[in-house]
């Protein structure tokens, strides 16, 4: 038994929308996510990762587009984590062609997101959100945001 869950995260990560704008966020997802098993509002105090489980199939340079080597990635990602203030996302020199990046600005296929803020679906059954879903979640939280899918 496997589970599927969207996750939408504000693009900045440290961005927290407010209360009254999550709420409404929240509303919107159960009218249109009906079938989901659980649909909840993550919130932490430090950065955190959202992952996409099991539909992690590459990642990827975002100045040369070469692919990035797990093993670099993993390291990196343990490097980055602190146990008191979460994840720094700080800027890291990468193995592919020695420009510098954050974890956060390498391009993983499916799509993985760091923040302190989610909007979590449970088994929405309803494949992958539309544009135009999307752009009306980012108008009631009055910020970008990106979409993980995760697969578990
Ligand atoms: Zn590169």
């Amino acid at each position: 038994m496997s589970d599927n869950w969207i996750l939408i995260v504000p693009k900045r990560p440290k961005h927290i929308p407010s209360p009254d704008s999550a709420k409404a966020a929240l509303d919107l997802l159960e009218r249109s996510m009906p079938d989901a098993d659980e649909i909840d509002i993550v919130q932490s105090e430090h950065v955190q990762f959202f992952d996409c489980g099991a539909n992690l199939e590459t990642i990827t340079c975002p100045r040369c587009s070469a692919n990035i080597d797990f093993c670099w990635w993993g390291e990196t990602m343990s490097a980055d984590y602190d146990e008191m203030l979460g994840f720094q996302l700080n800027e890291y020199r990468l193995p592919c062609c020695s420009t510098s990046a954050s974890l956060n600005e390498l391009i993983y296929a499916f799509h993985q997101a760091f923040g302190r803020f989610a909007l979590s679906a449970m088994n929405p059954n309803i494949g992958k959100m539309s544009d135009d879903a999307v752009s009306k979640i980012e108008a009631v939280l009055d910020c970008n945001v990106s979409v993980v899918y995760q697969h578990i």
